[in-house]
């Protein structure tokens, strides 16, 4: 992603979202997803992103993680609608709002209160920029890397 390769990130994380899939980790599994439907978007792909981005949604859904499919649903739109793509966020957001419809309302503080400022800036292990709300927090000093599951301790 770094370097502006968007195909081939796309590529390795599609490869990766599925081996997440597989191995049942459905949080992971759709963040893979968004991240490759994220690239192929960069890439000019739009249509093949947001395809990918409904199917890490659509794992989310399957697992009833409405929660995570409302936060993930909503950075999706926001990343489309940030680069300009006006038409493929309103029609990313429909489709959300369908899938979305008759589901329960989120329960709000399943989890413990995320500490900002205590998390690294970005995965030891995966480099992955880390998002106190989108971590997955075991206790108050340690929460999973949302993208390739490596534990995170707070710093003192
Ligand atoms: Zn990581």
């Amino acid at each position: 992603m770094d370097k502006g390769q968007y195909p081939q990130a796309a590529e390795i994380f599609e490869r990766l979202a599925s081996v997440a899939a597989r191995m049942t980790r459905p949080r992971q599994a759709a963040n893979l997803f968004l991240q490759a439907g994220h690239a192929l978007v960069l890439a000019g792909q739009v249509a093949a992103g947001i395809k990918l981005a409904q199917q890490g949604l659509t794992i989310l859904a399957d697992v009833e993680a409405w929660e995570l499919f409302d936060q993930f649903g909503a950075r999706a739109v926001g990343e489309l609608e940030q680069q300009g793509q006006r038409d493929a966020a309103r029609q990313l957001s429909e489709w959300i709002k369908t899938r979305r419809s008759g589901q329960p309302a989120p329960t709000p503080d399943s989890q413990p209160s995320p500490q900002p400022a205590r998390l690294p800036g970005k995965c030891p292990s995966c480099g992955a920029s880390v998002r106190p709300d989108e971590v997955e927090w075991f206790d108050e000093a340690t929460a999973e890397c949302a993208y390739c599951g490596s534990v995170l301790q707070t710093q003192d």
